[in-house]
């Protein structure tokens, strides 16, 4: 294979604001990994900012139709006990979603596909509406993952976190989406930690291990990282092959 020398978007204000725009060459799904605390949501968030492409997590969707009371929302109500939606729904809640016009040029997912099985039946569909899976593993030491989950706060009102040490809201208490007040949340106990890291590697440590394995595009990357620079590794990752700067497609 020839060595291609990919443009390097100007990444350099990401800081401030988001002034370059991407569009993806041909439709992504980028699915999003790692442990409870390395930072996903954030990242994903990010991503979806900056690339205007929706950010999907099973978690928001189910809580979305519990309170329209739709039938999927009356299904689940009764099997949610804190944990996660079972594969049947997650498959069906993800799959509705991205049928929609919004998902049509990409798409992030966030905490899907969890477990095998949901992984086995959600390949086959991108490849029958040919999107290309990306997959981004963050990955953080056992240590870390523990001191930040100790530090984080959540809006109780629209679930976006923070932590206090690595990206702190901007006003103290306050949740900087819809400034709703901030709390810890209890399973961000020290003695719950080390179960619900077992439990993500015990339920989607086989997922990740099929997609290295099986050679889809995964791109693992320190969680330790500010968001902001994981951001644009990941994206200078992907500029040339998967995605153009609007900058790129206007001048070629
Ligand atoms: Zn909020």
């Amino acid at each position: 294979m020839v060595a291609v020398l990919r443009p390097k978007p100007d990444l350099s204000q990401l800081n401030t604001a988001f002034p370059v725009s991407f569009r993806a060459l041909k439709p992504l799904a980028v699915m999003v990994y790692g442990a409870p605390g390395s930072g996903k949501g954030t990242f994903g968030r990010l991503l979806s900012q900056l690339t205007g492409w929706p950010h999907i997590s099973t978690g928001d969707l189910l809580r979305k139709h519990i309170t329209a009371d739709t039938e999927l929302g009356q299904a689940s109500i009764a099997i949610l006990d804190g944990q996660y939606a079972p594969d049947r729904i997650a498959n069906q809640l993800v799959s509705d979603r991205i049928q929609l016009a919004d998902c049509h040029d990409s798409f992030i997912l966030d905490g899907y596909p969890r477990t095998l099985p949901q992984c086995l039946a959600f390949l086959p569909m991108l490849q029958r509406w040919q999107i290309e899976p990306i997959v981004i593993r963050l990955q953080l030491d056992r240590q870390t993952v523990r001191s930040r989950l100790l530090a984080r706060v959540t809006c109780s009102c629209c679930g976006t976190s923070f932590n206090l040490v690595s990206f702190p809201p901007s006003q103290a208490g306050r949740c900087d989406e819809c400034g709703s007040q901030l709390a810890t949340r209890t399973d961000d106990q020290a003695a719950l930690i080390d179960k619900r890291i077992d439990f993500y590697d015990e339920l989607t440590g086989p997922v990740e291990k099929y997609l290295l394995e099986n050679a889809f595009r995964c791109r693992q990357m320190d969680a330790s990282l500010e968001p902001k620079v994981i951001l644009s590794e990941v994206l200078n990752d992907l500029v040339g092959d998967s995605l153009v700067t609007q900058s790129d497609s206007s001048v070629s």
